[in-house]
């Protein structure tokens, strides 16, 4: 359990937590209650704590919050006019900037600070600078840097005002005062003053380390509050806020059942003060509400331990100090994280090229390992690097590129007609026929008929070729581009080179796609056993078939490898038909064998190609094109690219700053240790 939910049973209760196990309670609460002016509100126990309160203050000035790392903090929220900006005015013993609308419109960061000097030390810290100023013109300054922040007009802002109050007797406490909820519009106010205040407003609220203090006029119904209805959205419960009622004077009727009631879930529970009223001083409203409580007819029926400036100021500085001890170890954590993180980032990136030579290793060991992940990609199959990326899989995808090629010439001569069964062949023996003995087969026919179906399917093996050689382009820029992504100087040059290397390759490739489909239309040829033994095969259906004709019946018949067939075009042809089906039967047992061979000779003369490509090939056309008589690459890379040094200055500064702040919460967490144990 979080223990500053605890402080709700008010002070007369032991609270244990590592700092106020050490405080004696019940002899501060007789202590606050007879503060009444003048005498300081702090006691030793706010020593111990000034360190604390400190190392947070330093950390927020340190800007650490703009490393994701929440910081304790008070923040003050209300509707407007609840009294904001009175109750931290009561808090500080100074007059703040009140009037009509909204008064606050940035974020202020009020740093108060006890100190022996009885002389009052103000001022503001904003933009980066520091401007001393003092209880008479307070006001006008924030007025002023608030102009200078925010521009002049009623809009807000979120960049932060951070006013330090150093003086005798106040307590020591970080607050944050937020612009005041409004709904409708002022005049000269943006239309959407509502969602811009709202959204700081969250902003400070949201992180668990925030303790809200919800400033609530007693005037109204606590439950209509916007404020109260805001808290409520981002801590349920109550636990780490804390409500101050604010004109108790005004409406004392039915105060003590309001609080007592709890109506809205406040886990911290309520104080209920009276702030300044008019031209009073600081000393005669604290005088003035101590009396009002003591002497008031109903007010005075609250216990003592719930009313009173002083009492409030004790009760945040416990609860401050509380909480930081409770997020102290979670901040360290956070920045050691944060802090290993950004050291990690800051190894991974290149380093800063000073020489040529440099430039050179860096680039030779680009190069390698391009060379390898390549090799990985397309000839070994080894996917380590792209676990998720198909497309980057090259063996396979390469594997099913071929499987389809194989099968859309395969699967060619499915197509034929079966209504013109032999009609071609019989065309073409027709007209290679010459003056010579019957039953010998012209080679001229077989050739043309062959001649014909080569020219049929040639464009198939140069659309995979131009299709492999694409998808090899997409892996080679994509590996190579990520091995330079550091060095953007390269990226050009290596992208010209695989593209330029790709385009001859592909020619290559289409050259030697030509000579494959002359060669295959020159001449009919193969040791292949295969052939003669589907051919005879085929022919042992010859007889049948030949019957069939003469006899002129049945009309259509089967035929093996061909399946149902039409042949009753055939039956006034007899004489040619028998040598037309020898040639058919020929070219079928031999097409099979030129199409296995096509889709083989591809396979290899793909894979060798591919091989020469990624062993050797890519590697030397990158190095001319970089280094080469018209590259001055390495040259190039000695000038770091502009995102790469401003990543790094990044990184040095909230490297740099990390370590500050880590130093820092180490320096208090020893002290935690020795002193609060
Ligand atoms: P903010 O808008 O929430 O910052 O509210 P202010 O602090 O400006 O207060 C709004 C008005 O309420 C001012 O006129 C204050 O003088 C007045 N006010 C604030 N607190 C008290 C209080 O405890 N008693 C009385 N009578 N008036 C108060
Ligand atoms: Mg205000």
């Amino acid at each position: 359990m979080d223990s500053h939910i605890h402080v709700k049973q008010e002070m007369s209760s032991p609270v244990i937590d590592p700092i106020l196990r050490i405080v004696k309670i019940s002899e501060e609460d007789k202590q606050t209650v007879a503060l009444v002016h003048n005498a300081p509100i702090v006691s030793s126990y706010n020593d111990r704590i000034r360190p604390l309160l400190d190392t947070i203050d330093r950390l927020r000035h340190l800007k650490i919050m703009q490393e994701g790392i929440q910081l304790p903090t008070i923040v003050v929220v209300g509707d407007q006019s609840s009294g904001k900006s009175s109750v931290l005015e009561s808090l500080a013993g100074i007059s703040l900037p009140r009037g009509q609308g909204i008064c606050t419109r940035v974020p202020l960061i009020m740093r108060l600070q006890n100190h022996s000097n009885s002389k009052p030390d103000l001022s503001l810290e904003f933009n980066g600078k520091v401007v001393p100023t003092d209880e008479e013109n307070i006001a006008d300054a924030i007025s002023l840097a608030t102009e200078e922040i925010a521009g002049k007009g009623k809009g807000i802002s979120n960049s932060l005002l951070t006013l330090v109050v150093k003086k005798k007797g106040v307590p020591d406490l970080t607050m944050v005062d937020l612009p005041g909820i409004t709904r409708v519009p002022v005049h000269g106010q943006p239309e959407d003053i509502y969602e811009q205040i709202s959204k700081i407003i969250m902003e400070f609220i949201t992180p668990e380390e925030s303790i809200i203090l919800n400033v609530l006029s007693a005037s109204v119904d606590f439950s209509t509050c916007e404020s109260i209805r805001m808290s409520q959205r981002v801590d349920k419960t109550g636990q780490r806020t804390l409500a101050v009622v604010t004109k108790a004077d005004k409406s004392p009727e039915g105060l003590l059942e309001k609080v007592t009631a709890d109506d809205v879930n406040i886990g911290l529970g309520y104080v209920c003060v009276r702030n300044r009223i008019g031209d009073e001083s600081y000393e005669e409203a604290r005088e003035e509400e101590a009396r009002l409580f003591e002497t008031h007819p109903q007010l005075s029926k609250i216990n003592k331990s719930i009313v009173g400036i002083p009492v409030l100021a004790q009760r945040l500085v416990k609860i401050q100090a509380t909480i930081i001890v409770k997020c102290l170890p979670e901040i360290a954590r956070k920045i050691n994280d944060k802090l290993s993180a950004n050291l990690d980032e800051l190894n991974k990136l290149p380093k800063n090229l000073t020489s040529v030579a440099e430039a050179m290793t860096t680039f030779m060991h680009i190069l390698g390992n391009a060379k390898e992940s390549l090799r990985k990609i397309l000839v070994q199959g080894e996917f380590d690097e792209y676990p998720d990326v198909l497309e980057m899989h090259g063996t396979a995808r390469l594997a099913e590129m071929l499987n389809m090629y194989s099968e859309e010439l395969l699967s060619e001569k499915l197509a034929e007609n079966k209504e013109n069964f032999l009609l071609e062949e019989i065309k073409i023996l027709e007209e290679t026929k010459s003056i010579g003995l019957p039953n010998f087969l012209p080679k001229s026919a077989f050739l043309t008929l062959l001649q014909k179906k080569v020219n049929m399917i040639s464009a198939k093996p140069f659309d995979i070729v131009e299709k492999i050689w694409n998808y090899i382009e997409n892996v080679v820029i994509s590996v190579l581009l990520r091995h330079s992504d550091n060095y953007p100087q390269l990226m050009s040059c290596t992208r010209r080179a695989a593209q330029n290397l790709i385009d001859k390759k592909m020619q290559q490739s289409i050259d030697w796609v030509n000579d494959m489909v002359e060669m295959e239309k020159l001449t009919d040829y193969t040791c292949n056993p295969e052939y003669t033994s589907s051919w005879n095969k085929f022919m042992s259906h010859q007889d049948e078939f030949m019957k069939c004709i003469n006899s002129q019946h049945p009309s259509v018949i089967r035929i093996d490898g061909f399946g149902d067939v039409n042949v009753v075009h055939l039956f006034s042809l007899k004489c040619v038909v028998q040598e037309a089906f020898d040639v058919k039967m020929r070219m079928t047992a031999y097409w099979d064998i030129v199409m296995k061979r096509m889709v083989d000779n591809m396979a290899l003369h793909l894979l060798f190609s591919i091989q020469n490509l990624v062993k050797k090939e890519m590697q030397m056309e990158i190095i001319n094109e970089l280094v080469g008589p018209k590259g001055n690459g390495l040259e190039r890379m000695l000038e770091e690219s502009p995102s790469i040094s401003e990543k790094r200055n990044k990184l040095k500064k909230s490297i740099n700053l990390l370590k500050e702040s880590k130093d820092v919460v180490a320096n208090i967490m020893d002290r935690v240790v020795t002193n609060f144990d």
